[in-house]
């Protein structure tokens, strides 16, 4: 277990700055995900992390030593790769045992170590075997066994499960999340995918171009995005987002639609105080939404779209040229082009400067 600090982080490709004046504390035996669209820092920050990727600027701590200019192999981390980085030719007792038999150590403790992996992973009977007749899956396993033979502090992951199927990914997933609750040690997880970030993340780092959008736990991030990138970013049916305008007056809060519909948003948490009128972008999950005039807040609009999920089904509205789309348990009763109110409640919904995204 470690803490790690990274301190005003820069990374320059040539004259282009990917990474710029980053921090980042990260508490002992946490599990973070660094979540982002592709070619938003990730990777780059890791690397940092690890020590395969040089800073033009900052430090890296790790527990209480200053690693900027440490080598790799002297962090006490271990990483997972999407490609697993496997030795083709060796067994994966001798892919498992590798770096250790380069470091001399003894061979009883070699074998202690990879037993205790091997078990850990459910990979045993697999020691024998070469990569080549290994599944997907296995194959992540035993790039996952290879760190933690090393008894490492820090297990850095770069999307360990991107190429595997959707169901083997849900397993392994859930495995890793076993391995931190059993090991306890602190773990930095890249991701592009929002469901792994909220599955498994203690604390998510959102990314964009290379800065923190927002660091908290899922539950913040799901239900406070600092910013409409956040907000569009996590949670799936993804959030509808109603252009228009936030008043406040002495009748307080109310949002109003393109169409000049005014909607009571009394109950609201403003992050700061506002007055008078601004353009600003009303952000609902189709859960928060429901059909009927159930929430103190409401809207009408006209369904354009109905698309049954299994369990429940997905309504999309029309609202002048905004869409929406609602979550209803069953879309009985409901028709194409008809127009109804719908309703929801305002301390739970989002609201963004139109301009600059931040959260209202
Ligand atoms: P992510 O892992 O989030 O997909 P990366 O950290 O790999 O993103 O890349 C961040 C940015 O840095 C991207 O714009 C990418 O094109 C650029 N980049 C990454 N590695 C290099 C490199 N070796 N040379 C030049 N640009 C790079
Ligand atoms: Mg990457």
């Amino acid at each position: 277990m470690a803490v790690v600090q990274a301190r005003n982080i820069t990374v320059a490709f040539g004259a282009v700055k990917v990474i710029e004046e980053l921090d980042i504390d990260i508490r002992e035996g946490e599990f973070i995900v660094l979540l982002g669209p592709s070619g938003c820092g990730k990777s780059t920050l890791l690397n940092c992390i690890a020590g395969l990727q040089e800073i033009a600027d900052g430090q890296i701590w790790i527990g209480d030593n200053n690693v900027t200019w440490a080598e790799p192999a002297d962090r006490g981390i271990g990483m997972v790769f999407q490609s697993y980085a496997l030795y083709p030719r060796m067994t994966v007792r001798e892919n498992l045992s590798f770096g250790l038999r380069m470091s001399k150590m003894a061979k009883a403790e070699i074998e202690k170590r990879v037993a205790r992996a091997a078990g850990i992973l459910k990979i045993e009977n697999l020691l024998d075997r070469r990569p080549s007749e290994l599944s997907g899956g296995q194959r992540q396993r035993v790039a996952i066994g290879r760190a933690l033979v090393r008894d490492v502090d820090v297990f850095l992951f770069d999307e360990p499960l991107s190429n595997l199927d959707a169901k083997l990914r849900t397993e392994l997933r859930v495995e890793i999340k076993k391995l931190h609750q059993d090991l306890t040690s602190t773990m930095i997880y890249v991701t592009h995918d929002q469901i792994e970030a909220l599955t498994l993340a203690d604390r998510i780092a959102v990314l964009n171009k290379g800065n923190i959008q927002q660091f908290a736990s899922p539950k913040e991030i799901y239900a406070r995005p600092n910013t409409k990138f956040v907000a569009s970013f996590v949670g799936s049916p993804s959030m509808n987002f109603l252009k228009g305008a936030l008043t406040a007056d002495e009748g307080g809060l109310t949002f109003v639609t393109r169409t000049n519909q005014m909607i009571d948003l009394n109950g609201y948490a403003t992050n700061g105080a506002v007055a008078g009128r601004r353009e600003v972008e009303l952000g609902l999950r189709p859960e928060q939404l429901s059909v009927g005039a159930a929430g103190p807040a409401r809207v009408m609009g006209e369904i354009s779209v109905i698309e049954p999920m299994g369990a429940d089904a997905l309504i999309w509205f029309r609202i002048g040229d905004d869409t929406l789309s609602v979550r209803v348990p069953s879309e009985a009763g409901l028709n194409i082009g008809e127009s109804i109110e719908l309703s929801f409640d305002p301390a739970v919904v989002s609201v963004f400067d139109a301009a600059s995204g931040e959260r209202v």
